[in-house]
């Protein structure tokens, strides 16, 4: 139950008071207002996939149990003038970036309290709180033989994903994500609540897929089901040596002009700089219940170290705990399909990684997934993203680009060689012919800029639909994490 707001207010400043932390005017007008979700109660360590997010410390969190609630906040925050009423909107905390969903001395809203799944009448669409984590979504789902598209990993926040695209292990059969959202509850930057939908707002509706969070709080999402049953996994562990034969069969399935839609592929390389060794691996997953699919023939019969396999329910294979945070760098970018590219790409990192070996360590990790024509191909259908991507494109891959640490006084050694390796990947994608613009948000490292990556017409649409429900800029300048607009 929530306490009487002023006898909260007062408790809150005490609380803050003995610890020494400054709580000033504008938590304390959102705990006189909002009572007992109003904390300065710190997050845990795992509540954050990062340590550069879970280290920063806002002045007070709010915790939302209610969209109103969220509208309150918001009305409260959008008309402060006060410097710490800057805030940051927590989904599931998996954004490596510090500040992403997190803020230093402002105020984190947290969403993770609206995390309700609820399936509609008809079975069609199910409504997720947008604090929910996709174990939420997958474990409710299962149990009708349904699912919805959305993140691989249990942990990883509906929120976030769904606002950046989604690559799902359902994308070749119903697009991004975030093209399977049929409505969005969405608090606006005055604190009105509205209904988004093709029909209601579609502007916002379209700009939301992959807009990130430029234009509102979202509270719920409406996502689009599909009858699934259980779906197969083999995770599939080679030498280096086959680097060369495991790219060109990586390549010949994510190529094909008759992509098999039921293909879930990531073929991943990753070197552990304590340990000086590369090491090669495919989960080569098929959204059917059939083992050893023909689709990755060519990948299995690659000399293996090892090749596990299992049917598996979608919850199952999602199911994760949580683990205490590392740092982590991400980026990405994407290029046409080339075996010869990945080839050069990996010697190319081989080349830059290979003697560094800063203090504490640093394994890298670079994931090669598919975009195949087929997945932008569902866009138009229900109500257009603003990725920028037409079927026309041809297949490509994806390259998410990651390093993770955990001696933080590495940090600046390992951003400066992410970097410098980072942009020796994108010359030789440029020099083989195949890079393309779009960089994946959700991938995306502070130094890149997915929205302009778009292409100009879906960043000039942006910008205006920004400037017709946000006039003054609330998620531009008040909101500073994630990427802006203006
Ligand atoms: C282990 C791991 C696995 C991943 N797997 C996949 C995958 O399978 N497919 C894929 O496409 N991506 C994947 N990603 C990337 C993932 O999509 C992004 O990190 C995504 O932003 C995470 O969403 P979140 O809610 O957990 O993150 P958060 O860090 O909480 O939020 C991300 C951004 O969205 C904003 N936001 C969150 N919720 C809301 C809301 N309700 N309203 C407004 N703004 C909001 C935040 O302010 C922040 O800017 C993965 C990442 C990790 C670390």
């Amino acid at each position: 139950m929530r306490l009487a707001e002023s006898s909260t207010a007062t408790a809150l400043a005490a609380a803050a008071a003995a610890s020494g932390a400054s709580l000033d005017a504008c938590c304390a007008r959102l705990a006189s207002a909002l009572g007992d979700i109003v904390t300065t109660t710190p997050f845990a360590e795992s509540d954050y996939f990062s340590l550069q997010e879970s280290t920063l410390v806002p002045t007070c969190i709010v915790r939302p149990r209610s969209a109103q609630d969220v509208s309150r906040a918001v009305t409260i925050l959008s008309t402060a003038r006060t410097p710490g009423c800057q805030f940051a909107v927590k989904g599931g905390g998996h954004t490596p970036a510090g500040g992403s969903a997190n803020i230093q001395g402002g105020v984190t809203i947290d969403m993770t309290s609206l995390n309700a799944t609820v399936l509609s009448g008809d079975g069609t669409s199910v409504a997720v709180g947008a604090g929910a984590v996709w174990n939420d979504v997958y474990g409710y789902l299962d149990e009708y033989n349904l699912a919805a598209a959305g993140g691989r990993n249990g942990l990883v926040g509906v929120g976030g994903l769904l606002l950046g695209g989604g690559i799902s292990h359902f994308s070749p059969r119903v697009g991004w994500a975030c093209d399977g959202v049929v409505e969005y509850e969405v608090v606006l930057a005055n604190g009105t609540l509205v209904n988004v939908s093709a029909t209601s707002h579609p502007d916002l509706y379209r700009a939301l897929k992959g807009g990130g969070n430029n234009f509102g709080v979202v509270t719920r999402y409406d996502l689009k089901t599909f009858p699934q049953g259980n779906m197969s996994a083999s995770t599939i562990s080679y030498d280096i040596s086959q680097a060369g034969a495991v790219f060109d069969a990586f390549t010949d399935i994510a190529a094909s002009p008759n992509f098999d839609p039921y293909v879930s592929l990531q073929t991943g390389l990753l070197y552990a700089s304590a340990a000086n060794a590369w090491s090669l691996s495919s989960s080569a997953f098929y959204t059917k219940p059939v083992l050893h699919p023909e689709v990755y023939s060519k990948l299995e019969a690659v000399p293996s170290i090892s090749n596990t396999s299992e049917i598996t329910a979608v919850a199952a294979l999602a199911a994760e705990n949580p683990t205490p945070p590392l740092n982590w760098l991400f980026a990405t970018l994407t290029f046409g399909t080339s075996s010869e590219a990945m080839l050069d790409i990996f010697k190319t990192l081989n080349a830059s990684l290979y003697d560094f070996n800063p203090a504490g360590g640093v394994t890298w990790n670079f994931a090669f997934e598919p975009l195949p024509s087929v997945m932008l191909s569902y866009a138009n259908a229900t109500g257009g993203n603003v990725l920028g991507l037409s079927p026309e494109d041809g297949n490509g891959v994806i390259l998410l680009f990651s390093a993770l640490w955990s001696n933080s006084s590495s940090n600046d050694s390992i951003y400066r060689k992410g970097r410098d390796a980072f942009l020796a990947v994108r010359d030789v994608a440029e020099r083989n012919g195949v890079l393309r613009k779009f960089e994946y948000l959700n991938y995306a490292g502070p130094h890149q800029s997915p929205l302009a990556s778009y292409g100009k017409d879906s960043l000039d649409f942006l910008r205006q639909v920004s400037r017709k429900y946000d006039p003054t800029g609330v998620f531009q300048h008040k909101v500073p994490g994630g990427f802006k607009l203006w």
